[in-house]
């Protein structure tokens, strides 16, 4: 009987401790040196070349836009989740990398100084690695009912799909996860076929399928703070109880142990009163509605990764829509009414003499229309759009195009 009661206790202990695994970047990176021993030394040389573009290298502030191609494995229907939840992931993560998240005024007033708008925005790619035109999002039906955490959901002989380049697009998994996890990363440096990231269907975006309290999108936001760089607030691993560990940025405060829930203000460990620990930071283990907040020092590794081990990444010449330099003449079209509210008039200066494509995207880079024009006069029709901004490209086979915003209002 004793010893029943004992298996019972451990099982309920162990399960339960599996279940706070929110995160396993740490664990699958261990797992992947034991693996790959020379990434060890990689990952040191790495991290040496962040931390001296932190001393000595140039900082220009522009902002860095991150082209993103979302892949959803789905076993389920309700696992192949809509394009409004990967939408609403994309919202999240352009408001927290720029400190433009609502709930950014609940930073404690003592870490308020600390909070960086860390100046990263993301998109949907518009381009696949054949150039041939994307919403951003693949979908792949699978028989697996159940990842267990494994990487092979990157692998589409393995009933996965294999990612994009890596040094061009940060690759998105959305999968059942399975483990107990909510998402898990790569830090820069491992192979090529399993950089990225992998969220559980649950967990991502703010609309749609969703488990509270991991509901606001927010372990993507730290899963890509991981993919950037960026360890726990404890260090690597499960705690930090004897306060050893850092995660080597300056400016967060030492820290124990995870946090989990939502702690009152001040929480201290590791005698770091009278502020305690920063638990309201993306990269502690809280509910998404009371994580609020990256630091500076935060956003300082986050561009030494990307003006280092990660420049393919800040130099990719995938396109986003929303972004790029405009190479036609902009007076080569025009579009109008602007703002409109049901139909809008597309109208080149004079025929077409090659094909001319347009493409109209919505602000973070979803394709909402394509086609190719072949009157000097084209009518549009938007009344289903819903109001926003949204920008119309036009390009030429070579690849020449143009951009406008267009304002459609209801
Ligand atoms: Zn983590």
């Amino acid at each position: 009987m004793r010893s029943l009661i004992v298996f019972f206790v451990s099982l309920f202990v162990s399960t339960n401790l599996f279940a706070q695994v929110h995160c396993g970047t740490d664990e699958k990176l261990a797992q992947l040196i034991e693996k790959y021993p020379e990434l060890k030394q990689a990952r040191q040389l790495i991290e040496q070349q962040a931390q001296d573009w932190i001393a000595n290298g140039e900082k220009v502030s522009a902002v860095i836009t991150i082209p993103v191609v979302v892949h959803v494995v789905y076993n389920t229907s309700t696992q192949n989740i809509s394009n409004a939840q990967i939408l609403s992931q994309l919202e999240v993560l352009n408001e927290d990398y720029r400190k433009l998240n609502a709930n950014a005024s609940n930073t404690p007033s003592e870490f308020q100084g600390l909070a960086a708008d860390v100046e990263v925005e993301f998109c949907l790619a518009s381009r696949d690695p054949n150039g041939n035109w994307t919403d951003g999002i693949t979908r792949t039906e699978t028989d697996v009912v159940n990842w267990n955490g494994s990487d092979l959901v990157k692998s589409t002989s393995d009933g996965g799909k294999d990612g994009w380049e890596p040094s061009k697009y940060l690759n998105i998994w959305v999968c059942n996860i399975g483990s107990g996890l909510l998402g898990y990363a790569y830090p820069p440096g491992v192979p090529s076929y399993l950089d990225g990231v992998v969220i559980g269907y649950k967990y991502f975006g703010k609309t749609g399928t969703l488990q509270p309290p991991y509901n606001k999108g927010r372990t993507t936001t730290h899963e890509i703070g991981h993919w950037l760089g960026l360890s726990h607030l404890w260090g690597n691993g499960l705690s930090n109880t004897n306060c050893n560990a850092s995660d080597n940025v300056s400016d967060t405060p030492a820290q124990a142990d995870p946090n989990y829930g939502c702690p009152s203000f001040p929480h201290e460990s590791c005698n770091n009163g009278p502020n305690g620990d920063m638990f309201m930071n993306f990269l502690d283990y809280t509910n998404d509605a009371c994580m609020t907040m990256f630091t500076t020092g935060q956003k300082q590794k986050m561009l030494a990764v990307l003006n280092s081990s990660r420049s393919g990444i800040k130099n990719s010449d995938v396109i986003c829509a929303t972004v790029g330099v405009a190479e036609l003449d902009n007076n080569t079209f025009d579009i109008y009414p602007n703002p409109t509210n049901k139909q809008f008039t597309i109208e080149l200066k004079e025929l077409p003499h090659e094909p001319i494509f347009y493409t109209l995207v919505n602000s973070i880079g979803l394709v909402m229309a394509r086609a190719t024009l072949t009157e000097q006069v084209t009518q549009i029709n938007i009344a289903d759009y819903q109001a926003g901004v949204y920008f119309m490209t036009l390009e030429t086979e070579q690849g020449q195009k143009a951009i406008k915003k267009l304002l459609i209002t209801h």
